[in-house]
């Protein structure tokens, strides 16, 4: 019989549209006067460094510079990334956001059948890619959520074993997974590919980079879009051995990362001080958070990323409160182990005094919101 319409693949029609609402329609439809508080999705909450706009504007002073393609392979990024990272550029593929690499490395590693397993509850992007590849990933969790996952992994993790994948610090808890456990992991199971996500590295101070030398089977991938502020440019990395890079290069596709793009990443790159200037400001702030929510009552985990999360009774009705004021912060609360959290992300002190006034003239007509 002829089909009526063409079919997607069987994997894709396992896939539900990714359903997170951005806020930034709802941000368009406040009420004039109230300044958005963007809470939500971890990105930065001040723009990039003036020299990202700076070099942008001046690289499109030569009009040309959007008709011909971009630098393929992020040639010049790269060769920045190398001094910044320590790891030669050789070994660093730039990607159009991490999610972008993810997907390659779903692409390149996972096929149906593999046993694919990711530190849960974490960054939820990584099982789309690799349910698209026809595999369902086994989620392991600590008996405590905001433990570290490594013993958890080491009882779970099979001689089969395909790809691992560990987001740290993670999101949404906020946990670093030590170093040394990250390397005991590889070493055990050399045919195993471990991918970690330093997505919120700046934040944390600790990488596993310092491991690529000697461990062939280590991924560890990056992104522009939080701590750098230029999430929406899409930019993102990773790093990893020779003979990983080869593979994956097989499908990378060298164009993909846009030109503005490059641009503005290597300008971010370039302003240490900016950078460095606002890592310090976010852990101030994230203090100063916890502390101030806690003295209101709520019960916060703090973590060693740009956010943190508190546990009310009510999740629901403080993301809705806080929404009537400006305020768009992330309901954690439907993921396994998760229960009652809502994720806030952390910006500059300022930011989150504004935060904390908002929530205060709530609290005078709920006084239990944060309990
Ligand atoms: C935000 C986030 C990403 C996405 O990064 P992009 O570079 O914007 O695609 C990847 N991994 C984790 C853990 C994140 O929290």
């Amino acid at each position: 019989m002829e089909a009526q319409e063409p079919r997607p693949c069987r994997n894709v029609l396992g896939l539900a549209p990714y359903d997170a609402v951005s806020s930034l329609a709802a941000i368009r439809e406040l009420p004039e006067g109230v300044e958005p508080l963007k809470l939500d999705w971890n990105e930065s909450t001040i723009p990039p460094s003036p020299r990202v706009i700076e070099a942008i504007v001046k690289f499109l002073e030569n009009a040309h510079h959007l008709n011909w393609y971009p630098d393929l392979g992020a040639r010049r990024l790269r060769e920045a990334l190398a001094s910044y990272t320590g790891v030669p550029a050789e070994r660093i593929l730039v990607t159009n956001g991490s999610d972008d690499g993810l997907d390659l490395l779903c692409r390149t590693y996972v096929e149906g059948g593999d046993d694919v397993v990711v530190a849960w509850p974490t960054y939820g992007h990584f099982l789309v890619f690799a349910r698209a590849r026809g595999v369902e990933p086994r989620l392991v969790m600590p008996p405590d959520p905001f433990e570290v996952p490594a013993a958890a992994l080491r009882d779970a993790i099979r001689p089969d074993t395909k790809v691992v994948y560990v987001a740290s610090p993670n999101n949404p808890t906020g946990v670093v997974t030590p170093v040394e456990e990250v390397a005991r992991l590889c070493r055990g199971r050399p045919g195993t590919l471990f991918i970690v996500d330093e997505a919120y590295y700046e934040f944390s101070g600790v990488t596993c980079t310092g491991l690529l030398a000697e461990m062939p089977n280590l991924v560890v991938a990056r992104t522009f879009s939080k701590c750098f502020g230029i999430a929406g440019l899409r930019v993102g990395y990773m790093m990893a051995s020779d003979s990983v890079i080869a593979h994956l290069s097989r499908l990378y596709n060298p164009k993909s990362v846009n030109a503005l793009g490059q641009v503005g990443a290597l300008a971010a790159l370039e302003d240490i001080e900016s950078r460095k200037r606002y890592v310090r400001e976010v852990r101030e702030a994230r203090s100063l958070l916890v502390r101030e929510l806690s003295a209101r009552g709520a019960t916060v985990r703090g973590g060693e990323a740009n956010f943190v999360m508190v546990r009310v009774s009510s999740p629901h009705r403080l993301v809705k409160a806080l929404e009537s004021v400006g305020v768009f912060v992330r309901d954690r609360s439907q993921m396994k182990g998760l229960e009652g959290f809502v994720r806030i992300t952390v910006g500059t002190v300022e930011h989150m005094r504004d935060l904390l006034g908002r929530i205060d003239r709530l609290l005078q007509v709920e006084p239990d919101l944060l309990h």
